[in-house]
């Protein structure tokens, strides 16, 4: 034997065969990424646990982030193919699985319809992918500069209770889409069919792509795991889509925050509008989902002079009307009051009421109605809790207002600065264009319902995250981006 090579020397060498060996077992066993005849593996950390586990569930937030962050990096090798059939693998789950997960969805959350739960998901299709991200050229005397959208790496999200998988397969198309991997903590009243639409993502991600985990899921949601999730060192950005609660917690919580916050979209008709046509408009939005929509109908203003003929009109399609003792009653039940220590009181919201049937709310009105029965409606004054708060509740309060100057000035009280959507019916542009400057709001529609500013019935794309609060508007995958230049002086330019 060499003296040189003493026992520790031969422990050393031992060591080094067993970690090569061990090394190259776990490349064996990681799945391969493929791209176009290209193929490599990365290491999967979590492969290992994840034969023990549901695809991309988890206890623990770090836990997420760690199974995300080795996702994403698998996501990278993969390039835009790798993406865009990503895409695509969520646009056709959403459709195929529109009707089984709607039901699930109203099952869990027991708020909304079973039609427009079913519809939100078949909709799915209308939310922009990858060829959304068109790099920006420039071409002169000094060369050429390309800015591309590039990933952040992994994005936590947050998603409400009212769109539980909408928001959450929009947000996966927007997030993958720009090359992103992405952990959710979904509310906890709409965790279960959340974790279904993940796993199911995930394993049809798996079978074609090879990639694990791309799409996370805390598996018990709480308070304390969205703390956790924005103290993830890998995690850059996050998406909060819900109240007021959440989007203040989300800024303060030091990360960088895209905040698709809460509204109260109010409505304004003026003598000039086709009324047939306003009332259809407010009927569609405010009935939808039983009014859960965040940019649904949620109070209407109507100037004097066609005040009786808006409110013949809704009731000649349909709406049903509650009087004022009735809605008192309504009332009286779907908000409490409560002190909030300075001798004043303030209107709360009783949750059991959001998006909760017609005929359900018009029993606690001391009414009954017909079961097809879409929307309910009360004239009330501009300062009724039905007005002020957003309520979520197929019961549109309508307003009668002296002219246009002070339908729109109470749509702006009412509104709360949140600056997320309106809508007017008018034929009269300077009405328009008074109204659009006042409230300032992120989604502004004329002569149409509230959807129109989704595309749906008006020009344009669709996301489930409506960014108010922090201004990037309709999310879309650029909204997940950062922006890098790359930049070659002189060469290249042959013209
Ligand atoms: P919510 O605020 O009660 O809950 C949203 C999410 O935030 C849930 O996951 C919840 O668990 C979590 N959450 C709530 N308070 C929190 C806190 N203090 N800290 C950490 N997490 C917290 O809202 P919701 O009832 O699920 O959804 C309805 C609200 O969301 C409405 O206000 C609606 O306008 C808004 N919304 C906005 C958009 C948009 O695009 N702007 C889309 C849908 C819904």
């Amino acid at each position: 034997m060499d003296p040189k090579l003493d026992e520790s020397a031969i422990r050393k060498v031992v060591e080094d065969v067993l970690q090569r060996l061990g090394q190259s077992k776990a490349a064996q066993s990681t799945p391969a990424v493929t791209r176009g005849n290209r193929r490599s593996s990365i290491p999967s950390r979590t492969t290992q646990s994840n034969r023990r586990r549901p695809q991309g569930i988890f206890d623990d937030a770090y836990d997420a982030c760690e199974a995300a962050r080795s996702a994403f990096l698998q996501l990278r090798e993969a390039g835009l193919d790798g993406r865009n059939r990503v895409v695509r693998i969520i646009k056709e789950l959403c459709a195929q699985k529109a009707n089984e997960w709607g039901k699930l969805e109203l099952e869990e959350t027991k708020i909304g319809r079973l039609d427009h739960k079913i519809e939100k998901l078949r909709i799915i299709d209308l939310v922009p992918g990858v060829e959304w991200l068109r790099p920006y050229g420039m071409s002169g005397d000094h060369g050429i500069t390309l800015e591309e959208y590039t990933p952040f790496g992994v994005i936590g999200a947050i998603t409400p209770i009212t769109h539980s998988i909408p928001t959450l397969s929009s947000n996966v198309i927007s997030i993958v889409a720009a090359g992103n991997a992405v952990v959710f903590n979904p509310h906890p009243g709409g965790a279960r069919c959340a974790i279904v639409a993940v796993r199911t993502f995930n394993e049809a991600i798996h079978r074609e792509l090879g990639i694990e985990n791309l799409i996370c899921c805390i598996e018990h949601p709480t308070l304390e795991s969205f703390a956790a999730l924005c103290k993830c060192e890998n995690v850059p950005l996050l998406v909060v889509t819900g109240g007021p609660g959440v989007v203040n917690a989300a800024m303060r919580s030091g990360k960088r925050a895209i905040c698709a916050g809460p509204g109260n979209p109010p409505v304004v008709v003026d003598e000039s509008a086709d009324i047939e046509n306003a009332v259809t408009g407010v009927i569609k939005g405010a009935a939808f989902d039983n009014n859960l929509l965040c940019i649904g109908e949620k109070e209407v203003y109507v100037v004097d002079a066609v005040f009786n003929t808006f409110v013949a009109e809704l009731k000649r399609q349909g709406a049903v009307a509650l009087t004022d003792t009735q809605l008192d009653r309504l009332s009286a039940a779907a908000f409490s009051q409560e002190a909030d220590g300075g001798g004043c009181s303030h209107a709360v919201l009783n949750r059991d009421f959001v998006g909760q049937d017609p005929p359900v709310l018009a029993e606690h009105a001391g009414v009954q109605v017909n079961r097809g029965t879409e929307l309910l409606f009360a004239e009330t004054p501009a300062d009724h809790v039905f007005v002020i708060e957003e309520q979520m509740m197929p019961m549109v309060p309508v307003v009668r207002v002296g002219d246009i100057e002070e339908g729109i000035a109470y749509a702006v009280e009412a509104e709360h600065g949140y600056k997320h959507s309106s809508m007017i019916h008018s034929r009269n542009v300077d009405n328009m264009t008074a109204m659009a400057r006042a409230l300032d709001t992120t989604l502004f529609i004329k002569n149409g319902p509230c959807m129109a500013g989704l595309g749906l019935g008006g020009e344009g794309y669709l996301s489930y995250s409506i960014a108010t609060v922090t201004g990037e508007g309709i999310t879309t995958p650029k909204t997940f981006t950062r922006t890098r230049r790359c930049v070659m002086v002189d060469n290249l330019r042959i013209y």
